[in-house]
């Protein structure tokens, strides 16, 4: 009988075969979890004395989910957890399509990623470089690892010195710095003028000011000079939108100076502070804070394959890469053979540069590597392997 699980176990253990850096760095000081077709976490507190073990057991158990810990230990096979011994740890973030709200997912479920998904994601993910990693903790883009999560998001590691003692406090600390966590944005503006006058004048961020107050201020400007739909994105009016946006030279003279004032809205408190607390909210929360405030986390090992799509956690590199990476090009894993596969329901599928779908209830014939991707999304049941595609 074929069986659709023991086909994707043979890929595995093939895939692990040949696989190209496949080993995180100080292996021997990781704790590592694998998971099978119904746990992701089936087993933790393995480890291993060094790479060649790593490989060796891959090949033979071919698990569907590796993951290691971002934390280096004296013992990372001692259970209970303190008894480990940690020596420091990797500050890592994740980024996820699932945490993003995007109209697509509304009709293709949260567990589906479309290409919508993917540029969402991947704007977000520059955007963690460019607006927080670099400019306020100093780092380096060479400094900063991202990997493709393998399913819907990425990966980012550093390493440096600088961060691998920090504790758990400081790590939650920075998750929510950056996801804006705790900040009350309106008390970003205040009202200067003489009581009892008309001159009142609404002072609020400077785009050279540090941190939020710079982000806010930089990132409503770009919004202003992308036109009134963007505008209107912020939650104005159309007809604030169109007066903001005629006015633009001057409201951006303005702001650079702080001044929040220089066209007369009505209620100008109030709509600043909505305009401002919607950008907040769009610009931030979509980072997992557990995964970075919990060094004992357990993540994907980039470059090992991810068990709910086939495909490879795979290494971009640093952010100047992320700009061209193609996840469902680049991120193949089982590139010969053809899979028969039934499908029940399953949307547009972009794959290596080719659309497969959408399908309802049939049975097609399809590369192995979106065969594989079909079955563990969950939307069709692998029918039959045929090893090498006729061309
Ligand atoms: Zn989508």
């Amino acid at each position: 009988m074929f069986s659709p699980r023991e086909l994707i176990s043979r890929l595995l253990s093939n895939y692990y075969k040949n696989a190209p850096d496949l080993v995180p760095r100080k292996v021997e000081q990781r704790e590592f979890g694998f998971g099978t077709f119904d746990m992701k976490v089936a087993g933790r507190h393995i480890a291993f004395e060094n790479s060649a073990k790593l490989i060796s057991y891959l090949t033979t158990n071919a698990p569907l989910f590796v993951s290691c810990s971002q934390a280096y230990y004296r013992y990372p096979g001692a259970r209970p957890m303190e008894k480990k011994e940690i020596i420091g740890a990797e500050m890592v973030f994740d980024i996820d399509a699932t945490d993003m709200n995007l109209p697509c997912q509304l009709e293709h479920g949260k567990k589906w990623v479309c290409e919508i998904c993917f540029n969402g994601v991947k704007e977000e993910a520059i955007k963690l470089v460019e607006d927080f990693l670099v400019p306020d903790f100093g780092l380096s883009e060479n400094e900063i690892e991202i990997n493709f999560s393998g399913n819907r998001g990425y990966h980012f590691h550093i390493n440096s010195e600088s961060v691998m003692q920090l504790d758990n406090f400081a790590r939650r600390e920075i998750g929510e710095y950056i996801t804006g966590t705790g900040i009350n944005f309106e008390e970003f503006f205040q009202t200067v003028g003489v009581e009892g006058t008309r001159v009142k004048k609404l002072m609020g961020p400077k785009p050279t000011d540090r941190g939020w107050q710079g982000k806010i201020a930089n990132n409503f400007l770009k919004k202003l000079n992308s036109g009134v739909d963007s505008l209107s994105a912020l939650g104005m009016t159309s007809v604030q939108a169109k007066q903001l946006y005629e006015k633009r030279s001057l409201v951006e003279m303005g702001i650079k100076n702080g001044n929040w004032d220089m066209v007369y809205i009505k209620k100008k408190d109030e709509f600043w502070k909505n305009v401002i607390a919607k950008q907040a909210i769009m610009q931030s929360d979509k980072i997992d804070k557990n995964v970075t405030a919990d060094p004992t986390h357990l993540l994907r090992v980039p470059n090992t394959i991810h068990g709910d799509t086939g495909l490879i956690a795979k290494k971009v590199g640093s952010k100047s890469r992320l700009d061209k990476f193609d996840p469902m090009s680049e991120s193949i894993a089982f590139k010969s053979g053809e899979t028969k596969v039934h499908i029940t329901n399953s949307p547009k599928l972009i794959m290596n540069g080719e659309t497969y779908g959408p399908y309802k209830d049939e049975d097609v014939i399809l590369p192995t590597y979106a065969g594989v991707y079909l079955h563990l999304k969950g939307v069709g049941v692998i029918k039959g392997f045929r090893p090498s595609a006729k061309k």
